[in-house]
């Protein structure tokens, strides 16, 4: 049974950096769909300058032209504070013994310990990290992410099909070096992010006055 992809973020906005390494996820890992969920309260961060409404049209935006990359808005649906495991747990439900990836730039995988009740996800999915440019992954790790590591890693792309949840993967995907907060701080001076995102995004935000 093919796997489906999970992106959260808060997407504010989102960019090539979001979009190309789950393409190429999508393909190399045979995924069903990536699903770009959308953060409706951060719990880890200072809220996001774009509404949920901005940050959801430049989601359906991005993906408009393609197919396997779909817009999942039930983070913003659900009140407080958006989750991790509560939104896996709601995808759990809603596809039973389906395997779920988790897709993790090495920033977020080393932000995991923070993350509320973030031992259970590995039990709802599966864990794939990106490598994102500025965020390496040396033998240095935590203790608590090198017992996961220890305990759960696979270099076996199979492996996520085997099982519903419960493995660890580094992928490999193209290194870019983009954030979203390099891009707001580029339109706040008066400068343009055009070619770190899909140009359907930026007129988007041009037209709104986003970010300014
Ligand atoms: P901000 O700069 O506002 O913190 P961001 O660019 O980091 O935003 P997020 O929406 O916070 O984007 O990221 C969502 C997910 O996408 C996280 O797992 C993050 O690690 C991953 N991600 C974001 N940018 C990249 C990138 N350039 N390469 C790989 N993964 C990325």
């Amino acid at each position: 049974m093919q796997a489906i992809g999970v992106l959260g973020g808060t997407f504010d906005p989102v960019h090539f950096g979001h979009l190309r390494p789950a393409l190429e996820l999508r393909e190399t890992l045979d995924l069903a769909e990536v699903r770009l969920i959308p953060c409706g309260q951060p719990p880890h961060r200072k809220p996001p300058r774009a509404t949920a409404a901005a940050r959801l049209a430049m989601l359906e935006l991005a993906v408009a032209e393609q197919a396997g990359l779909r817009v999942d808005s039930r983070e913003l649906e659900r009140p407080g504070p958006s989750y991790m495991v509560d939104t896996l747990a709601s995808l759990r439900a809603e596809f039973g013994t389906t395997p779920l990836c988790l897709l993790l730039g090495s920033d977020a995988f080393l932000g995991l310990p923070d993350w509320y009740r973030w031992q259970e996800l590995p039990q709802l999915a599966h864990l794939v990290v990106m490598h994102r440019p500025g965020w390496e992954l040396d033998d240095d790790l935590a203790a608590p992410l090198a017992r996961l590591v220890a305990e759960r890693r696979t270099d076996r792309p199979a492996a996520l099909t085997a099982h519903p949840a419960g493995a660890i993967l580094f992928a490999p995907v193209t290194a870019l070096d983009i954030s979203a907060t390099a891009i707001r701080a580029l339109i706040g001076a008066g400068r343009s992010p055009q070619y770190l995102l899909p140009a359907t995004v930026w007129n988007h935000i041009r037209a709104q006055g986003l970010y300014m």
